[in-house]
C-alpha cells in the first residue's frame, strides 16, 4: 500500500462514523424479521391446543382446564411454527430475545377475564344447541313412533 493510500485510508476511517455500536449504553436495534422470543395474547387465545401440536421441541403447553398457556423459553427453537399456525393470530414473534438466566424457567400465562366469559358464552351457546338438537330428535322419533 502506498504512503498516499494509507493516508487517505487512516483519514477516511477517522472522519467515519464506528462500524460497531457503544453497548450496553446504545441498545441495540433488531431487524424487522429477528425471530426473537413468542408473546401470547391472552386476549385472543382459545386454548384450541393446535400450537402445543405443532411445536417440534415440546415448548409450549396448554392446560384448558386450569385455563393457562406455558412456554418453556429454553425449549424454543424459533422456528415460528406456532406462531404461523395459531387460528385466531394470538401468538407472535417478539424482535427482542429471552433475558438470559441461569434455570430453564417456564412462563405461564392464564386467559384473560374477558376472554374466559368469551368462551363460558360459547361454550353454552354450543351446549344449548346440542340439547335442542336432542330435544328435537327425541320429539320426531316418539311422533313417528306413534304412527
Ligand atoms: S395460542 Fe393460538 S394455537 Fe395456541 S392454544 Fe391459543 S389459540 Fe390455539
Ligand atoms: S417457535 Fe417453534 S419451537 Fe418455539 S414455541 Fe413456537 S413452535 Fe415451539
Amino acid at each position: 500500500m502506498s504512503l498516499l493510500n494509507f493516508m487517505s485510508r487512516a483519514l477516511t476511517n477517522l472522519l467515519s462514523k464506528p462500524a460497531t455500536i457503544n453497548y450496553p449504553a446504545e441498545p441495540r436495534e433488531y431487524t424487522e424479521r429477528t425471530r426473537g422470543h413468542v408473546e401470547n395474547d391472552m386476549d385472543k387465545c382459545i386454548l384450541c391446543g393446535l400450537c402445543q401440536m405443532k411445536c417440534p421441541t415440546g415448548a409450549i403447553t396448554v392446560n384448558k382446564q386450569d385455563r393457562t398457556w406455558s412456554i418453556r423459553p429454553f425449549s424454543c427453537i424459533q422456528c415460528r411454527s406456532c406462531v404461523d399456525q395459531c387460528p385466531k393470530k394470538s401468538l407472535s414473534m417478539e424482535r427482542h430475545y429471552q433475558e438470559p438466566g441461569v434455570k430453564k424457567i417456564e412462563k405461564t400465562f392464564e386467559l384473560s377475564d374477558a376472554q374466559k366469559e368469551f368462551l363460558d358464552a360459547q361454550a353454552k351457546a354450543q351446549a344449548e344447541k346440542i340439547a335442542a338438537a336432542k330435544a328435537a330428535q327425541t320429539a320426531k322419533a316418539a311422533g313417528s313412533g306413534g304412527n
